[in-house]
């Protein structure tokens, strides 16, 4: 059998999986481009794509007279021209060879293809990258059809917006779609087993969402687990801690209870690649796993979860491919995330649980500021939102930090900024910021740090230095704090104050 040989050979057409084909390609190397399925992967075919196209088409309708097999059918065509675009691309860039079919490792430098019709080739690569993402982890309900489970894999497939769905879990995606499919026109119900909903972020974040929630007539049942479906009725039956409950004309339930890397029958065994089937491919920063050559990025390793993650993973890879020589630096980069709820969450740096237990709790400051009580937030009306922001005493270095709010996925880049160069409180009080906005409330944050640390500036010092030095030593000791029970990690003080126009 003919072997070909390409000087890279990338696994997935995913966002990943792009980035390098594309910037290894525009700079002369031999590449060949693998996918199995359909070129953009998650993101442009069952993922940010069509759920941001619905969430914002949806909203438009906002609940009054939705057209929603309109609506639905702009979400397919969008995602279908953006893919066709993208596939195009591919099949039109110098020094990039597109080959569709399955790939699995034979060798640490070669794969077998398998084509559609089964006939199969192999490739070898001077370096290889693994990009074959991941997939919705499943749940079985007993009694529910095949037809009547939704994950993200068919839900913009619908043609109509379903009566009733029941959505199980309460993470990013459960969200972004229950607001989606609610504006659709749809009655939904939340049934997730934690206590709250979006339970990685703060929890003045779930207690917004969850305001929020209850307002447009969505229920959510926590601590509570999906049981059994009765196909004449259309009734989940769920079990919770008071005992079982049904929900009623159920004729979908979407299941959003994680991720599944494509790990397994890819031929990893044949690479000696290590890897977790929990967590993924293990790799350094910069994607190198632990066979040289071999590199992993996206969903599949343990540290990307999104599409700006996995595109910042394969550009470092390019530059690892293709400039060898150039510095590179150990950290993970700063990745913040952001979900397009109502209203929007984004977060960045630490959260207020991983603060509890690196960091003495007297040691930070976390302050919040309502956006509703900036002039800007007043004159939209503005019901729910806050900046939180989580500093050290004394120096107002930044350690993480919330937005929710409208837009604040493009203000959360604000902080990402700050705390990768380690921008302080005390610049972002020196700033001057637009009025009216509801960026203002971040200077609100600064203003409230700079009041309760300059007059006491001596204890601050005396605190710093005691706490600091506990900090250090427990981590020196590879120690952690006990973190307390969780509404002890949230701010100190709420400022109810509005912004004045001084
Ligand atoms: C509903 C939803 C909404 C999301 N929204 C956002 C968002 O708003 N913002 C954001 O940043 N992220 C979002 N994400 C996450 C984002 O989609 C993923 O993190 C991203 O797509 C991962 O890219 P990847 O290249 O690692 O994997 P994928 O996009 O999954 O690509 C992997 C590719 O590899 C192919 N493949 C697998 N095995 C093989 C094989 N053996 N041979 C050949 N090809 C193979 C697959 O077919 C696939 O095309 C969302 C995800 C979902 C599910």
């Amino acid at each position: 059998m003919e072997t070909a040989h390409f000087s890279t050979i990338v696994i997935g057409a995913g966002s990943a999986g792009l980035t390098v084909a594309f910037g290894l390609s525009q700079l002369g190397k031999h590449v060949a481009l693998i996918e199995s399925d359909a070129v953009g992967g998650d993101c442009t075919n069952v993922g940010c794509v069509p759920s941001k196209t619905l969430i914002h088409e949806a909203s438009k309708r906002n609940g009054h007279d939705p057209d929603a097999v309109a609506v639905l059918a702009v979400v397919r065509r969008k995602r279908d021209d953006l893919r066709d675009e993208e596939t195009h691309q591919v099949a039109h860039t110098e020094h990039l060879t597109f080959i569709h079919g399955k790939a699995r490792f034979v060798g640490p430098k070669q794969v077998q293809v398998t084509g559609d019709d089964g006939t199969t080739r192999h490739l070898t690569g001077d370096t290889m990258v693994i990009a074959t993402g991941s997939r919705p982890a499943l749940l079985s309900i007993d009694g529910l059809p095949t037809h009547r489970v939704l994950t993200n894999e068919n839900l913009f497939e619908l043609p109509y917006a379903p009566a009733h769905v029941a959505i199980v879990g309460s993470g990013p995606i459960a969200l972004e779609m229950t607001f989606a499919l609610r504006d659709l026109g749809s009655r939904v119900s939340i049934v997730t087993r934690d206590g709250r909903v979006f339970n990685k972020s703060p929890e003045s974040v779930s207690a917004t969402l969850h305001d929020s929630l209850t307002t447009r007539g969505i229920n959510v049942y926590y601590r509570a687990t999906p049981k059994t479906y009765d196909e004449v009725s259309h009734t989940l039956t769920i079990e919770t801690p008071t005992g079982p409950d049904e929900l009623e004309d159920v004729d979908y339930v979407l299941v959003t209870i994680g991720r599944t890397r494509n790990i397994d029958d890819i031929g990893l065994e044949h690479t000696g690649v290590r890897y977790d089937p929990a967590t993924g491919i293990e790799v350094d920063s910069y994607g190198q796993t632990t066979i040289s050559g071999i590199f992993a990025i996206g969903d599949i390793t343990p540290t990307s979860h999104w599409t700006h993650s996995a595109n910042v993973q394969g550009r470092r890879v390019v530059q690892r491919i293709a400039v060898p020589w150039l510095p590179v630096f150990s950290n993970e980069p700063l990745y913040p995330n952001a979900t397009f709820s109502v209203p929007e969450v984004a977060n960045v740096g630490l959260m207020p649980e991983q603060i509890a237990r690196t960091y003495h709790p007297k040691l930070v400051k976390t302050l919040r500021f309502d956006l509703s009580k900036t002039d800007k937030g007043y004159t939209e009306g503005l019901q729910h939102g806050f900046v939180q922001v989580s500093a050290l005493r004394l120096t107002g270095r930044i350690l993480g930090a919330t937005i929710v709010g409208p837009r604040a996925s493009e203000m959360i880049s604000f902080f990402t900024l700050a705390i990768s160069k380690g921008v302080s409180l005390y610049t972002l009080f020196r700033l001057v910021y637009p009025y009216p906005t509801l960026s203002g409330a971040i200077q609100k944050v600064a203003d409230q740090y700079v009041r309760e640390t300059l007059p006491t500036f001596h204890k601050e010092v005396v605190d710093f230095v005691r706490y600091g030095t506990e900090t250090l030593w427990r981590r020196l000791r590879g120690r952690t704090f006990d973190a307390p029970a969780s509404s002890a990690t949230e701010p100190a003080r709420v400022h109810t104050e509005r912004i004045g126009v001084a």
